[in-house]
């Protein structure tokens, strides 16, 4: 599926692109992001949640790790909350951290047996 026929050829593209900017002028400014987002600072929110809530994600992402640390910040009214932190893959799955730790184990093991094979049949 092209990107036209997507959202609908250029009528609905420009429909879209007025209503996403009367949403993005809606909408409250962002305070500064935490120290380790890797978005720009400030990065404006992303719209509404279902609960009437103006949410953005602020991300940290590694790169070439093919993972990335995010949370979601909820603003209700001028109160901020934080959502829980959490590890995505490239597939914006959540991964629990053992799963990462347990990945990177078991590269570093089969790393540490391609080094000791190659050691041996040079
Ligand atoms: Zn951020």
């Amino acid at each position: 599926m092209t990107t036209t026929e997507r959202w609908g050829g250029p009528e609905a593209q420009q429909r879209h692109a007025v209503e996403t900017e009367e949403i993005r002028a809606s909408l409250p400014p962002a305070p500064p992001c935490p120290d380790w987002c890797t978005d720009p600072n400030g990065h404006p929110y992303s719209g509404l949640n279902a609960h009437g809530q103006y949410v953005r994600t602020h991300t940290h992402d590694i790169s070439g790790s093919h993972y990335w640390v995010e949370q979601a910040e909820i603003n209700q009214g001028g109160v901020i909350t934080y959502g829980p932190l959490l590890i995505c893959d490239e597939s914006c799955n959540v991964v629990s951290p053992d799963k990462v730790r347990a990945t990177a184990a078991a590269m570093l093991l089969t790393l540490e047996k391609f080094d000791e094979i190659r050691a041996v049949t040079r």
